[in-house]
């Protein structure tokens, strides 16, 4: 009996205990859900820009990271980054998968066409890197017949299309992440890659010795934020956003940290 009297009163205060628990997460919640989640698609294999933290291979890290938190702060919305490849990023914001592109992406004409560009965020023109011990390749101009390792769907790989159609360069080599591009030109198989300078130089000073650039003003270039055609609201905060980070010297500050 006695048993049955202490049952009955461990269900009742256990119901009590979770009736209590239900309507304190229900008021935590309530706040979060007027503020709105944009899906940020990138190709986090890129580093300064977006790239596995080394601690934890889950999270991505970087300065778009830093940019977009710092925006998103500024305009009060939340993020949630979606890792895709370079190549998928414009189809999935053109299907509604994600909401917004930050991934180190190249404001082109032909692009604009598809997607609509934030102002520009920095200055990142095309660079010529070859191995660190090739005497041989000096410019554009000594890449006859040679091999060339590119992203597939980047900027860099339309240059090296552009130079092959003029017949100035052999064979591409398309790969998916710039560290495969690496390994290519290490191992021999490719005489040299065209890539984003910032990027390049980026891996040179973690991995001195590699590789090495022989000309940084391929094309002088700058990324911007993506979102798709005709979302103004959306580009709107995004600039608004940048222009206040800058202002306030958050930009600085994170222009500090990766560069
Ligand atoms: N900036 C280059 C482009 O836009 C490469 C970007 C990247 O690989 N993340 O094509």
């Amino acid at each position: 009996m006695l048993n049955f009297i202490l049952l009955g009163l461990l269900v009742v205060s256990l119901l009590a205990i979770s009736g209590c628990v239900d309507k304190t997460a229900e008021q935590a919640v309530e706040p979060a859900e007027n503020v709105q989640t944009y899906v940020i698609g990138t190709e986090p294999y890129f580093p300064p820009f977006e790239y596995a933290d080394e601690n934890s291979s889950s999270t991505i890290i970087g300065f778009d990271v830093d940019l977009i938190n710092a925006i998103a702060e500024d305009q009060g919305f939340k993020v949630q980054w979606k890792d895709l490849e370079f190549d998928a990023l414009i189809p999935a914001l053109q299907s509604g998968q994600v909401d917004i592109i930050a991934s180190g992406m190249t404001i082109t004409a032909e692009r604009e066409e598809a997607v609509d560009f934030s102002e520009p965020y920095i200055n990142a023109g095309l660079a010529l890197a070859v191995a660190a011990g090739n005497e041989e390749i000096k410019s554009v101009d000594d890449l006859k017949g040679k091999v060339a390792a590119v992203q597939m769907g980047s900027t860099g790989s339309q240059e090296a299309d552009k130079l092959k159609a003029e017949g100035k360069i052999g064979e591409i080599i398309y790969l998916a992440h710039v560290n495969d591009i690496i390994l290519n030109i290490q191992n021999g198989r490719a005489d040299f890659t065209i890539n984003d300078l910032p990027v390049t130089q980026a891996f040179m000073s973690q991995n001195p010795g590699v590789i090495k650039i022989v000309d940084d003003e391929i094309t002088s270039d700058s990324y911007g934020f993506a979102v798709k055609s005709g979302n103004t609201e959306l580009l709107t905060m995004l600039n608004q956003g940048l222009a206040n980070v800058k202002e306030d010297g958050t930009y600085d500050q994170i222009m500090a940290k990766y560069f």
